[in-house]
């Protein structure tokens, strides 16, 4: 027996290098306005509440319905489609982390970027590369590039995170004619767009549509998502799931929200007029922002003197951070890294933003 070798030796060797992803930061004590990980400042409906204590208890005995039947056929009916063409997860990134085990194994996943980050560490444990596909500074859908893409899997989020752009349902009928395999459209905003792609649905088998409780829901702490697509294509998925992939609370909790659907409205028209304001309010700075579809800002930040770029981004991001705001910065990309991805927060939280952006401006 050799006692030099660390076990982790013995895993896979392509787990050995990969780096796991890396979530927002969460503070441990309160005080902080917390606008980093697209959280609803809302709480989730009432009902939810309601639905959680009259699941705890006794029942807790007994294991969950392994098909989470009653939350599938709640959402089957909320976009008109079969039961057979929706399926449930532990968080929407449970759903994506199934696909990419289903479908790619070890051939190749691609994605416009910037996009989610966990795309590359999904593909990472499966061992299948990640093809990036570069968008330009306007941010249009690359149809072309992704009409020569060689992979299983494409990953197209809409709207788009961190730039908060939703893409037209015609961009995207395009790019899935374009490619051949499996088209994920990521749809954890899509409740703050204007379209969304389970439209196409009925057009194309190849499509799949995942949406998440943790946005516009207020869930985030529940773990709920939810993937919609050919019957045949959630057939597979139902197979390499883990058989009771959502929990009693969870289904209990997230069926009431998603049967709550007057509630999400009034939240979500909340987030949509708040963003919007701000939007117009930095833009009133001279500061680009992006068109956002989504319940975040991705502002190009300006000084005092007129000046954007990395080093502003960084200074303003720092600022924010000793007034205890906590916002996104991404520094690896040219294509974010003179961006700040803020979070759409409640009015007070908002205007706090705003008046220790303009201290900064004052005194940078
Ligand atoms: C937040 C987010 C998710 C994660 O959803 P969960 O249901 O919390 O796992 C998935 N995709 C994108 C693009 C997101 O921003």
């Amino acid at each position: 027996m050799t006692v030099n070798n660390p076990p982790s030796e013995y895993a896979l060797p392509h787990l050995r290098e990969l780096s796991g992803y890396t979530p927002g930061f969460q503070p441990g004590e309160s005080g902080w306005v917390k606008l980093n990980t697209n959280e609803n400042p809302y709480p989730p409906s009432p009902a939810v509440d309601e639905a959680l204590r009259a699941a705890a208890g006794d029942a807790l005995r007994l294991y969950p319905d392994p098909r989470s039947s009653a939350l599938r056929e709640q959402a089957a009916k909320l976009h008109a489609l079969d039961v057979s063409q929706v399926i449930f997860g532990n968080g929407s990134d449970d759903l994506l982390n199934l696909l990419v085990r289903a479908f790619s194994g070890e051939r190749a996943v691609g994605y416009p970027a910037p996009s989610y980050s966990l795309y590359p560490v999904l593909c990472g444990i499966q061992n299948s590369d990640a093809i990036e596909i570069p968008f330009g500074r306007e941010m249009a859908l690359p149809i072309e590039a992704i009409g020569k893409l060689e992979a299983s899997i494409l990953f197209v989020t809409s709207p788009n995170a961190p730039t908060g752009v939703g893409f037209a349902n015609s961009d995207l009928a395009k790019a899935i004619e374009a490619f051949e395999g499996i088209v994920v459209v990521d749809e954890a905003y899509a409740d703050f767009a204007e379209e969304s792609a389970v439209e196409l649905l009925g057009r194309y088998s190849n499509l799949v549509v995942t949406r998440t409780f943790s946005k516009s829901y207020g869930l985030a702490g529940l773990r709920l998502g939810y993937a919609m697509g050919d019957a045949s294509v959630i057939d597979i998925l139902d197979r390499v799931r883990d058989s009771y992939n959502v929990n009693r609370l969870t289904q209990a909790g997230g069926l009431a929200a998603l049967c709550d659907q007057s509630y999400l409205s009034a939240v979500v028209e909340k987030i949509k007029r708040t963003r919007d304001f701000y939007r117009a309010e930095w833009e009133g700075l001279g500061w680009f922002c992006y068109p956002s579809r989504a319940n975040f800002l991705f502002v190009e930040p300006r000084n005092a003197q007129g000046e954007s770029g990395p080093e502003v981004a960084q200074g303003l991001f720092e600022y924010l951070k000793r007034s205890r705001i906590l916002v996104r910065y991404f520094p690896s990309n040219p294509l974010t890294r003179s961006f700040l991805r803020i979070s759409v927060g409640d009015e007070d939280q908002m205007l706090f933003v705003s008046e220790t952006m303009q201290k900064w401006l004052k005194n940078a």
